[in-house]
C-alpha cells in the first residue's frame, strides 16, 4: 500500500518538468537511435529549463578518446497504423500445402493449428528469440555484406544511438559516475548491469569513461550483461575483452575478464540468473531493451447484456485496494490473436499499409478473440490505470485498444527489488544503486496503442511477414514502469520520462560535442567533423526526423523523499 511519502515520490516523478517540456508525442516508428560520449566539459547549463544545473570539475576535465562514429540511421518515416482486425477467425486450409515466407513462419503456423490462435505475445517471443529462426538468435542468414549475421549496421537493419555517436554511451557513464558520487562513493561492491547489450557498444563506451573515475573504476566488482542471442554475447565479448579472450561456461552464464582493468564480466540470459546481493550497488542500464520485449494487445468490445461471457471473476494479487470507478457492464476486453492470413492474401486484401508493402505478404494477421481468454480476464484489470478506461463513456471506450507487456511488470519488478530492496527477496538495510531507461514511447502518461512495428533493412515492414528475419518492437509504457517500480519496493523513487533531448543536453552533450569537434578540426578532418555534428545533433533534434523528443529517459534510484532529483532530470552533481 502506498504510503503518503510514496504518493509524494510519485507526484514528484510524474512532475519534474514544466509543462512544455513534457511530451505528447505522436510517435514516430523508430527501432532506435542514439550514440554517446563522456564528460568534460567546464560547466553544463540548461538547455530548456530554467533548473540551473552544474557538473563538478573532476565530471567535466576529462577527456576521452575518439571512436569512429556511425552515421545516423536512414530515417522510418511511415507512421504505425493499426492492422485490420476480423471479428471471427478460421483455420481450415491445409498448411502443409502452403508455402511460408520463412522457415519460422511454418512453424508458428504449426503451433496454431494445434492451439488455436496465439497471443501477440506469444508470436512475438518467438519471433525475437526462438531458439530456431529467432530474429536475435540466430535467424538472420549470414551474406557477404554481413558475415557476422549482425542486426545492427548498414548491412543489418536498424542503427541505435549508441552506434551512432560515443558521446551517448560516455554521458551515461558520466551519469552513473554522478549517482555513485551523490550515494556517498562506496569503496566497493558497484556492480554494471546492462539489458540488452546490442553489440556491446554503449557498455563499452561507459566502461572507458568510467576508467577515468579511479573511485568508481576501483568500486566496481562486476559487469552482468543479460543477452539472449549467441551471436551478439559474442560480439560483446570480442569487443569488451579481445579477440583472445575466452568465453567461460560458470554457475549463471559465460564470463570473461575485460580490458577494462581486467573487471569480470558475466553474461547471463535472463536478469533472474543475475545474483541479488543486498550488500551489493548496482548500477543498470537498459537502452532500447523494453521495445524488444513481447505485448498483449487488447480491444474494448460491446457483448449483449445476456453474453455468457461474464466480465472477469479473477482477483489479481497486483490488484490495488483503490476502489475503481462503476465500469459499463456491457464492455468486455478481448485479446487480439495471431492467425494465419487466409489462403491467396494479397497486400490488398488484407489491407496492408501502403508503407509495408515492400515486404512479402504477411503470413499472419490479427484477429479478435471471440470470448475471453485467460490474458483478457486477468492482464485489463490488473491496474486500475487499465481498469479506468471501462468506465469511460462508452462512445469513448468502445473499440479502445491498448497493449500490455507483462515482462515489463516482472524486470521493473526485479530492477526495483535490487535498488531498493524486499523484506524477503533482497531484505537491503540501505536502499543503493540506479537504474537508467533509455527507449521511446509516451512521455504523457498514456498507454501504447497499435504500436507494433517491424523493421528490416532500415525500412518499416509488415510485423506478420517474415517471421524471424524483422525486427519487432513496440512503444514502451514508461507510466507502467513508475507505477511497477513504486509498487514492488519501498525504497525506490522514480524520476522522468524526460525527453532524450532534455537528458542529454543536461548532461552536457553540445560541450562534449563541442571537444570533440574541435579535436577532429585540430587533425583537419572536415568530412568526420561534419559526422560527428550531424551525429550528435540527430540524438537530440526534437524535430519529426529527430531522436530528441520520441526517446525518454527514466531513472529509478534510492527513496530519498523527492529532495535529490538525479543529474539529467532537473538535478545537480552531488560533490
Ligand atoms: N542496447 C543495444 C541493443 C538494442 S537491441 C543498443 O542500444 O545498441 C535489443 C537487445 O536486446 C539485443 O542485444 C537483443 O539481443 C537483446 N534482447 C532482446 N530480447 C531479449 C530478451 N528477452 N532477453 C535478453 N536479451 C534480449
Amino acid at each position: 500500500m502506498r504510503t503518503a511519502s510514496r504518493v509524494l515520490k510519485s507526484a514528484h516523478s510524474a512532475r519534474q518538468l514544466p509543462a512544455s517540456l513534457t511530451p505528447r508525442s505522436s510517435l514516430r516508428p523508430f527501432r532506435s537511435l542514439s550514440g554517446l560520449a563522456h564528460s568534460s566539459r567546464p560547466s553544463i547549463r540548461p538547455c530548456t529549463t530554467p533548473i540551473a544545473l552544474t557538473l563538478p570539475r573532476q565530471l567535466l576535465s576529462t577527456t576521452s578518446p575518439l571512436r569512429n562514429e556511425s552515421k545516423p540511421k536512414e530515417e522510418l518515416k511511415d507512421e504505425p497504423k493499426q492492422e485490420e482486425i476480423e471479428l471471427e477467425y478460421e483455420i481450415d486450409e491445409d498448411l502443409s500445402e502452403r508455402k511460408w515466407s520463412t522457415p519460422l513462419a511454418k512453424t508458428i503456423a504449426e503451433a496454431i493449428e494445434v492451439t488455436g490462435p496465439i497471443p501477440l505475445a506469444s508470436y512475438m517471443r518467438m519471433c525475437l528469440t526462438a531458439d530456431l529462426g529467432g530474429y536475435y538468435t540466430g535467424a538472420l542468414p549470414a551474406s557477404e555484406a554481413n558475415p557476422e549475421r549482425d542486426p545492427f549496421g548498414a548491412a543489418g537493419d536498424f542503427v541505435t544511438s549508441p552506434e551512432i555517436s560515443q558521446v551517448f554511451g560516455e554521458l551515461c557513464g558520466v551519469w552513473f559516475v554522478a549517482e555513485w558520487m551523490a550515494q556517498g562513493r562506496p569503496a566497493t561492491g558497484v556492480e554494471l548491469m546492462e539489458l540488452g547489450p546490442g553489440r556491446g557498444t554503449l557498455m563499452d563506451d561507459m566502461l572507458r569513461t568510467m576508467q577515468r573515475f579511479p573511485g568508481i573504476a576501483k568500486a566496481l566488482e562486476r559487469v552482468y550483461l543479460v543477452e539472449a542471442s549467441p551471436q551478439l554475447r559474442q560480439a560483446q565479448k570480442r569487443l569488451l575483452c579481445g579477440d583472445e579472450a575466452v568465453l567461460e561456461g560458470c554457475e549463471v552464464g559465460w564470463k570473461s575478464r575485460s580490458k577494462y582493468g581486467g573487471v569480470e564480466i558475466v553474461w547471463t540470459e535472463s536478469i533472474r540468473a543475475v545474483p541479488m546481493d543486498p550488500s551489493k550497488t548496482p548500477f543498470i542500464i537498459a537502452h532500447e531493451f523494453f521495445d524488444a520485449l513481447p505485448i498483449h494487445a487488447f480491444q474494448l468490445v460491446s457483448v449483449p447484456a445476456s453474453s455468457d461471457a461474464k466480465p472477469s471473476p479473477i482477483i489479481t494479487s497486483v490488484s490495488s485496494p483503490t476502489p475503481s470507478p462503476p465500469q459499463n457492464p456491457n464492455l468486455q476486453w478481448r485479446e487480439l490473436l495471431v492467425s494465419p492470413t487466409p489462403p491467396g492474401s494479397t497486400h490488398a486484401s488484407l489491407n496492408t499499409p501502403l508503407s509495408e508493402r515492400s515486404s512479402p505478404v504477411p503470413d499472419f494477421q490479427l484477429t479478435l478473440s471471440p470470448s475471453p481468454t485467460k490474458h483478457s480476464l486477468y492482464l485489463p484489470d490488473s491496474t486500475p490505470r487499465y481498469r479506468r478506461l471501462k468506465s469511460l463513456p462508452p462512445q469513448q471506450a468502445l473499440n479502445a485498444t491498448i497493449e500490455i507487456c507483462p515482462d515489463l511488470f516482472s524486470h521493473t519488478t526485479n530492477i526495483a527489488h535490487r535498488i531498493g530492496g524486499h523484506p524477503t527477496l533482497n531484505p537491503k538495510p540501505h536502499p543503493s544503486g540506479a537504474a537508467l531507461i533509455l527507449d521511446y514511447g509516451p512521455g504523457d502518461g498514456s498507454i501504447p496503442t497499435s504500436t507494433l512495428r517491424g523493421i528490416r533493412r532500415h525500412r518499416r515492414v509488415s510485423p506478420f511477414s517474415e517471421p524471424g528475419l524483422v525486427d519487432l518492437s513496440a512503444d514502451v509504457d514508461f507510466q507502467a514502469i513508475v507505477d511497477t517500480a513504486l509498487d514492488a519496493s519501498e525504497g525506490v523513487e522514480v524520476h522522468g520520462p524526460v525527453e532524450q533531448a532534455f537528458f542529454l543536453r543536461a548532461m552536457g552533450i553540445a560541450e562534449r560535442a563541442g571537444e570533440i569537434v574541435k579535436k577532429v578540426e585540430a587533425m583537419g578532418d572536415q568530412k568526420k567533423k561534419g559526422d560527428v555534428e550531424r551525429a550528435w545533433q540527430r540524438l537530440v533534434d526534437r524535430g519529426p526526423g529527430g531522436m530528441g523528443r520520441v526517446y525518454k529517459a527514466l531513472a529509478i534510484v534510492p527513496e530519498a523523499g523527492g529532495r535529490r532529483r538525479p543529474v539529467g532530470f532537473g538535478g545537480d552533481v552531488v560533490v
